[in-house]
């Protein structure tokens, strides 16, 4: 039983899941891979690495004289994504995680499974309540932690997002926590300021621990394509993003998302998120991403 495979069953059946019947008895020609090519682009896998992972097919098709051109695109696919899982047993203690996005695209909901992920593994998880823009941000972590048994730093709503990560860092190194995942606030209009914040959030880190924030995540609603890539872009040109969620994959039959992100913001995707429950966040494995994929 495999939750990624269950996740990604829209784009497998609506298209992926087209392939092997493609492949079946038939030589790798254009008109195969003329096929292939439009079964990619509309599971939004993106022009750019469509291209690319056509084109190394088809060169190693007829150097390697594969008899089973299935899983030589499976290698070749699985190859093009960068493959930088997230750390679930990280050295540095505390481990800082800052999570950033546009609200609406599942934050909450992936610092709250992230944070269970990380419980399951035995470590002292603290939540920082950095969101204190959003008037209902604090409560809904608030109750996350209570449900997960997870201590939360807040402030007050409307006040200064840094000084919330400040306390939190403070807190795990007095109580000698694990790790801290800070919220961050995720309004669209008023871009430039939530830049700035983000910034300042950054610098007040590293006040308190130098090499830290150890991990900078994206959460990108999986289900928005190219709109979605465009808001990442601006949020790698404000802060240094380590890694993608992206969320929501469950909700789409566009689920090959992930290698245009990764070919085009040429950052690693790190989870998943696959439903709304607390397990259906899952580390991002570019071979069962694949698999799940091409069934
Ligand atoms: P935020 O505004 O970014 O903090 O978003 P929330 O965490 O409140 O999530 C918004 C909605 O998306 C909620 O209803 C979540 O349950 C839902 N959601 C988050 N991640 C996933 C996912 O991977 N799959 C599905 N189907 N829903 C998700």
């Amino acid at each position: 039983f495999n939750k990624i495979a269950e996740g990604l069953k829209k784009t497998r059946e609506k298209f992926f899941g087209n392939i092997k019947t493609l492949f079946s008895g038939r030589i790798l020609d254009e008109d195969v891979l003329e096929e292939l090519e439009e079964i990619m682009i509309l599971s939004d896998v993106g022009v750019e690495s469509t291209k690319d992972i056509l084109e190394k097919l088809k060169e190693r098709y007829k150097k390697e004289k594969s008899e089973d051109p299935l899983l030589l695109l499976r290698d070749i696919m699985v190859e093009h994504l960068d493959n930088k899982p997230l750390n679930l047993n990280p050295d540095k203690k505390p481990f800082v995680i800052l999570v950033v996005g546009v609200n609406g695209t599942g934050k909450t909901t992936t610092i709250a499974k992230l944070g269970k992920l990380y419980k399951e593994k035995g470590k002292d998880v603290v939540f920082a309540a950095g969101d204190t823009f959003r008037a209902a941000a604090i409560e809904q972590l608030k109750e996350w932690g209570k449900r997960l048994n997870i201590n939360v730093i807040a402030h007050s709503h409307g006040s200064d997002a840094a000084a919330v990560a400040y306390d939190a860092l403070n807190h795990a190194i007095s109580k000698n926590k694990d790790v801290v995942i800070i919220d961050t606030a995720g309004r669209l209009h008023t871009k430039s300021n939530l830049m700035e914040e983000l910034k300042k959030i950054k610098r007040v880190i590293q006040k308190v621990i130098p090499d830290a924030p150890h991990e900078i995540l994206l959460v990108l609603d999986g289900t928005t394509g190219q709109n979605g890539i465009i808001q990442a872009k601006v949020f790698k040109e404000a802060i240094d993003l380590s890694g993608i969620a992206i969320t929501k994959l469950d909700g789409t039959a566009k689920g090959g998302i992930a290698f245009a992100i990764n070919q085009e913001l040429k950052i690693p995707i790190k989870l998943i998120g696959v439903g709304e429950k607390a397990e259906d966040l899952q580390i991002f494995d570019p071979e069962m991403y694949c698999n799940a994929l091409l069934g």
